[in-house]
């Protein structure tokens, strides 16, 4: 059963009750009020009676109410009748005589159980009659008094009423049944419109699909407002997933396409070295022994600089794998100048075209930054490498500023550059801008390790760059305050 018909049902039933006890209060009391009134009339002249006790002409005793008496009853309505046990006889009042109308007598010891207010009908007429035993002075019971009252008129006027409240209450109840399920059905309307959104959306994979709703911010405005906020994150959540998903699905698929490429080149090398030293002799191409050497001596060069950048692909690999998992690393106060100047040293060793030259180190003096040696390390070889690497003339530079309580590390080349357009991605994984793909050896992950690494640290990076004319890179740390000494 919808919540609209049990609502409509319930208030119907309520309704239904309280009708119920209004009516039959107010029948009651009304029945009660107009029995009351006629009944407290009728004992009243009753006891006003005063039989007078006759003796008839056959010397029998018999009893006559007095005649001032009855005529006030008759003028009130009242209708009175005695009746004698000894001689049986029976004396109606005037208004009875006339109209042929006379109560039921019940015997002596039947009467007993007919004392007081009886409903009584005579000739098909209702009436309410009070009755008793009348008795002689010595206290013997000699006749039967009745008084009644005619009640044809209250009985019309209760039925009436009934039929009045009956019907009233029906039309009532119906009326307020049809208003009842118009509005449930009204106020409900909202609700099946969630439900029809809510369906839709379970049933498709549509999460944009938001709940219009204009109305007031009453309980099912407020209802449709958190749906809709709902629906709102479920979507953002969504979407996270789904990029971290494609991300995810990217990377690997990128990752075993890189791994192919030194895969391939070491096979085709031992392959060839196969040849030469496990084949037969008449497999063996046909060369002087210098030459043969020579070809080997390479074959073994290309597997190992293959192994090597296998390994430093995996290596790379795992850092960001690790990265994924949340796996951050443990941070300690760390002084900046001597870290760098460690690196700027050890940068003379790297293969390079370009010239290596660096800013006024002495700056740094006394500034400490939180962080990880181990990775701050790695982060500033990444960018001082893809100088190095993009740099085939010219000039790489690294200098640092202070500025509002962080340390800029600025690295600067005068090579290649990129295009505008490439600065989104390149801190993407396995990205190679296009100039550099299939140029200049690389795995397309360093910048996105350097990003992790300043991420971790809190910082942030900035980047300009130009094609052709050289780019600038600008890492920017938090620093602290210098730390007690120990
Ligand atoms: P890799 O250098 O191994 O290709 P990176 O993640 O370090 O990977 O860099 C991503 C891409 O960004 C590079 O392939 C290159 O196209 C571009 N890039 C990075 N640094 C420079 C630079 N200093 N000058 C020009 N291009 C750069």
């Amino acid at each position: 059963m919808s919540i609209r018909l049990r609502l409509t049902a319930w208030y119907s039933g309520i309704l239904f009750i309280t009708l119920l006890a209004f009516s039959l209060a107010v029948y009651g009391f009304v029945h009660l009020y107009t029995y009351d009134e006629l009944k407290s009339r009728i004992q009243q002249q009753y006891n006003k009676i005063r039989p007078v006790p006759t003796i008839n002409e056959d010397g029998s005793m018999g009893f006559t109410p007095d005649r001032s008496s009855t005529m006030r009853m008759e003028e009130a309505d009242l209708y009175v009748q005695s009746y004698t046990y000894q001689n049986e006889r029976t004396w109606l009042s005037d208004n009875m005589r006339l109209r042929g109308l006379e109560f039921e007598v019940p015997t002596v010891s039947k009467a007993k159980k007919e004392q007081g207010f009886k409903k009584k009908n005579v000739a098909g007429y209702p009436f309410i009659v009070y009755q008793d035993f009348v008795y002689t002075q010595d206290n013997q019971i000699y006749g039967w008094l009745q008084v009644g009252a005619y009640t044809g008129s209250v009985e019309k006027t209760l039925a009436r009423l009934k039929s009045i409240l009956f019907t009233g209450s029906l039309a009532t109840l119906i009326i307020a049944s049809t208003l009842g399920l118009f509005l449930a059905r009204k106020s409900m309307k909202p609700i099946q419109t969630v439900a029809d959104a809510a369906n839709q959306i379970q049933k498709g994979t549509d999460l944009s699909v938001r709940i219009e709703y204009d109305g007031p911010q009453d309980e099912i405005g407020r209802l449709i407002g958190t749906f809709n906020g709902m629906l709102e994150r479920t979507e953002g959540f969504y979407k996270e997933l789904d990029d971290a998903y494609a991300a995810q699905r990217r990377f690997v698929s990128d990752a075993s396409h890189e791994l192919r490429t030194p895969l391939t080149t070491i096979r085709g090398n031992v392959d060839l070295l196969h040849k030469i030293w496990a084949g037969s002799p008449s497999e063996r191409p046909d060369m002087d022994e210098e030459t043969l050497k020579q070809i080997v001596v390479e074959a073994v060069g290309d597997i190992s600089d293959e192994a090597k950048r296998m390994s430093r692909l995996l290596s790379d690999m795992l850092s960001l794998a690790r990265a994924d998992t949340g796996q951050t690393f443990e941070k300690d106060p760390i002084a900046l100048q001597p870290l760098i100047e460690e690196v700027v040293r050890r940068a003379n060793f790297l293969p390079r075209k370009a010239e290596w030259h660096t800013g006024d180190l002495s700056v740094l003096n006394g500034v400490y930054v939180e962080g990880n040696r181990d990775y701050l390390q790695q982060m500033l070889f990444i960018f001082i490498e893809n100088g190095f690497k993009y740099t085939p003339e010219g000039e790489v530079r690294l200098d640092v500023i202070l500025y509002k309580g962080q340390v800029g590390i600025r690295f600067l080349d005068t090579g290649i550059g990129m295009d505008k357009d490439e600065i989104p991605y390149i801190f993407e994984r396995f990205y190679r801008a296009d100039q550099s793909r299939g140029v200049t050896e690389g795995t397309g992950l360093g910048l996105s390790i350097a990003k992790w690494i300043i991420d971790v640290h809190e910082g942030s990076v900035e980047v300009v760059t130009r094609r052709g004319e050289g780019s600038t890179f600008i890492v920017w740390l938090p620093t602290i305050f210098a730390p007690p000494l120990e």
